[in-house]
């Protein structure tokens, strides 16, 4: 039931603030009754003032604070069921200052995490596929996973666990097995390795920027460089306060990333930022590069875990270090893509470089920063906000949730929607912590 409105003197008379090109937007809100319309469609005469004084104070049904990873996919979803979303960024479209840049991310199924994330990635590939397919755009490279590691380590356990839990095709080899098929990686004699050919990587400032475009196709009005200052809520609305006025609506989605410590002072003490880096290598010998079937790499050492991509675009290997990491307060503007140098993190990089991956050499070309958002557990906080309805928060993603990102666009909007869960969020839910 969408019916046009022009901008009238009477909605000109409200005093709510709302900018042009919004009224210029707008339609009636889905929850009007048909009553209201005339049968011609119009608004009766005798309450016109009235009825778009209501339009103006609920003009979204709903609004998603940062379309970074996470929120650039939950306003596609919005948009795609036909519900008038606003998605509102402090930065520009796929920007390179929070948590979603550096070119590439890991996808993998077998989750040495847990397997209770299987449900999650199955339905991540599905919708990663449907993207792809929608946008007529490469996103996802299937280049294969190695993981490396001792046998009563935390990845290769987990890895069986969850591809015996789901039966997901895996191949057991011995780090001598991966030397021999890949001789630019190696890992100690008495390691196991897996290897999943279902996995790969994930373009990942392409995967936001598709998500924003498909957005915008479907109808959602995207705001970027505008900061959202205060939010708050009651059992009416949600209202956001941002650097260009207040706009009002019936649900709230926040997928601030690394900034959600501002937003939510209320998980603030159990969100911990941490600064991380990325490093890229010119090798030295050839067959590191995605063409040469080099595949993407995963290593748990006594040092930690660290992993990597083959060269891809030409940028080179690229290397981080998925432990560690410096503790900060909240991400630093100015110095997000600098850089920032961490000697000891790079330090450990490249003695795992000349370690475990013999011809790659210590050319490093450039490096970027970049932020995880741990939970004391390291496991997703995807919940509505207790007391708040109509608050939806996904966050907390401990480094390693954007190959889930298509899904969580998609649970995102279910819960806001207040639709049939087809999931068990219960190990997600902000009352683990209490
Ligand atoms: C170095 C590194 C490597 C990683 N590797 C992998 C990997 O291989 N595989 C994997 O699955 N995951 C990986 N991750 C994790 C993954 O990238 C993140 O979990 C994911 O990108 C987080 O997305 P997000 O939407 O939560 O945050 P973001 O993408 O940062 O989005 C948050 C958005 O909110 C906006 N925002 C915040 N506050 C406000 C405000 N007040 N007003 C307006 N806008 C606001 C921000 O501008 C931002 O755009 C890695 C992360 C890093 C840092």
């Amino acid at each position: 039931m969408f019916q046009r409105v022009a901008l009238s003197k009477e909605a000109r008379l409200a005093q709510v603030s709302v900018s042009l090109a919004q009224v210029d937007w707008y339609c009636i809100p889905l929850c009007w009754e048909s009553s209201q319309l005339t049968s011609k469609g119009r608004v009766q005469k005798s309450t016109e003032r009235q009825h778009i004084a209501r339009i103006i104070l609920a003009i979204w049904d709903v609004i998603v604070i940062g379309v970074g990873g996470v929120g650039s996919a939950t306003a596609m979803h919005l948009a795609k069921t036909g519900v008038r979303t606003l998605g509102i960024d402090q930065y520009h479209a796929a920007h390179d200052r929070g948590s979603s840049h550096g070119q590439t991310r890991i996808i993998r199924q077998a989750y040495f995490e847990h397997p209770c994330y299987v449900p999650l990635l199955q339905r991540a590939y599905e919708l990663w596929d449907d993207l792809e397919q929608k946008s007529n755009k490469r996103l996802f490279h299937r280049t294969g996973l190695v993981e490396l590691g001792p046998t009563d380590g935390v990845v290769i356990p987990g890895v069986q666990s969850s591809a015996a839990a789901y039966d997901l095709p895996i191949e057991k080899l011995t780090s001598l097995d991966i030397h021999h098929r890949w001789p630019g990686i190696k890992g100690e004699n008495h390691w196991e390795a897996i290897v999943e050919l279902n996995a790969g990587f994930l373009k990942v400032e392409e995967c936001v920027q598709t998500h924003l475009d498909l957005a915008s196709r479907y109808g959602c009005k995207l705001v970027h460089n505008c900061s959202v200052r205060q939010w708050s809520s009651d059992s009416r609305e949600v209202k956001v306060v941002t650097d260009s006025g207040t706009e009002k609506a019936a649900k709230l989605v926040i997928a601030g990333g690394p900034w959600t410590r501002s937003l939510l002072p209320e998980l603030s003490t159990k969100l911990q930022i941490f600064r991380k880096h990325q490093y890229w290598f010119q090798p030295e010998n050839p067959g590191y590069r995605e063409q040469d079937g080099f595949p993407c790499f995963f290593h748990e050492t006594d040092r930690g875990f660290f992993y990597g991509f083959p060269c891809f675009n030409g940028k080179g290997v690229k290397i981080a270090r998925h432990s560690g990491g410096q503790p900060i307060d909240t991400p630093d503007p100015e110095a997000a893509n600098s850089q920032i140098i961490d000697q000891h993190d790079r330090q450990l990089v490249l003695e795992y470089a000349s370690k475990y991956l013999p011809g790659l050499g210590s050319q490093l070309t450039c490096s970027a920063n970049c932020y995880y958002t741990s939970t004391p557990d390291e496991n997703f906080v995807i919940d509505q906000l207790p007391g708040h309805q109509n608050v939806t928060v996904i966050a907390g993603l401990s480094g390693h949730g954007f190959k889930f990102v298509s899904a969580l666009g998609e649970i995102a909007s279910q819960l806001a929607l207040d639709l049939t869960m087809p999931f068990d969020l219960a190990p997600f839910a902000i009352e683990r912590f209490e």
